[in-house]
């Protein structure tokens, strides 16, 4: 990293870190990051500093937007990125925060050239080089469910790092060293098999939304690795292998550390 830069950040992080006593009272209570070691509780309360620092967080439609709110929003970002260093949120800066979800208006043509206005409401959503749009409700109701899996920003941060090579279809820049057809094998067979589960009507072991596309089932079995990492491993343990290189982390050995 350039000397000026690390110049930077070293004074952002001793100028404007998050307050301990804020840190600690936005995020002792969120199950996610129980089993983070003290060493990695460090380094994510530094880049959810460098997070604030860098990204605009606007509530919108009457949102009073807390710090602690702020403060949550900021380390459930950031969680993803532990391995992977703040350079990989660089390219946008504006987080947009709805009190419950919002409804979007699109106009899409059809193969028939016909153009249908749609209309959906949605939790959350990013841009390739736009804003990250979430909605608190939904922020919220991921907390309080016992670990569900589901966790709508680290949903919409999967996207960004997947859109960091181009438009979002599943496949993230992979690191050196990680193999290219490791990653497709084990995310596609994965995709399929899900995809054929749901169309013979059987129970869908994950968010039937993941076989929406191949951007979605990437964006949702992140959610799992972190959120409920045991269930992602006895069901695709390719794909659990994959994320753990992808995201170098190992959420499993977090879930071990609570029990201890
Ligand atoms: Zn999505």
């Amino acid at each position: 990293m350039h000397f000026f830069k690390r110049a930077r950040i070293r004074y952002i992080l001793h100028r404007h870190a998050i307050a301990h006593d804020m840190w600690r009272q936005a995020t002792e209570e969120i199950a996610v990051f129980q089993g983070l070691s003290a060493v990695e509780k460090a380094h994510l309360r530094e880049l959810a500093t460098l997070f604030l620092h860098q990204k605009t967080l606007v509530g919108v439609q009457g949102l009073d937007l807390t710090e602690a709110m702020r403060v949550v929003i900021a380390a459930l970002a950031c969680l993803p990125i532990l391995g992977l260093g703040i350079d990989c949120l660089e390219g946008w800066s504006e987080v947009i925060v709805y009190p419950t979800a919002f409804r979007v208006r699109r106009d899409e043509t059809d193969a028939a050239g016909v153009v249908h206005h749609q209309e959906h409401a949605l939790c959350g959503e990013s841009w390739s080089r736009g804003p990250l749009i979430l909605s608190w409700d939904e922020i919220e109701q991921d907390l309080r469910k016992a670990p569900s899996g589901r966790n709508v920003v680290i949903h919409e941060i999967a996207h960004k790092l997947d859109m960091l090579n181009g438009p979002a279809d599943g496949y993230p820049p992979l690191h050196h060293g990680m193999s290219v057809s490791a990653w497709s094998t084990a995310l596609s067979s994965a995709y399929q098999q899900l995809v054929r589960r749901i169309d013979h009507h059987h129970r869908p072991c994950i968010d039937p939304y993941a076989a929406e596309s191949p951007a979605e089932f990437f964006a949702v079995v992140s959610e799992y690795f972190f959120c409920a990492p045991d269930l992602l491993q006895s069901q695709f343990a390719a794909v659990y292998e994959q994320l753990c290189r992808y995201y170098r982390q190992n959420p499993l050995l977090r879930t071990a550390r609570d029990f201890t």
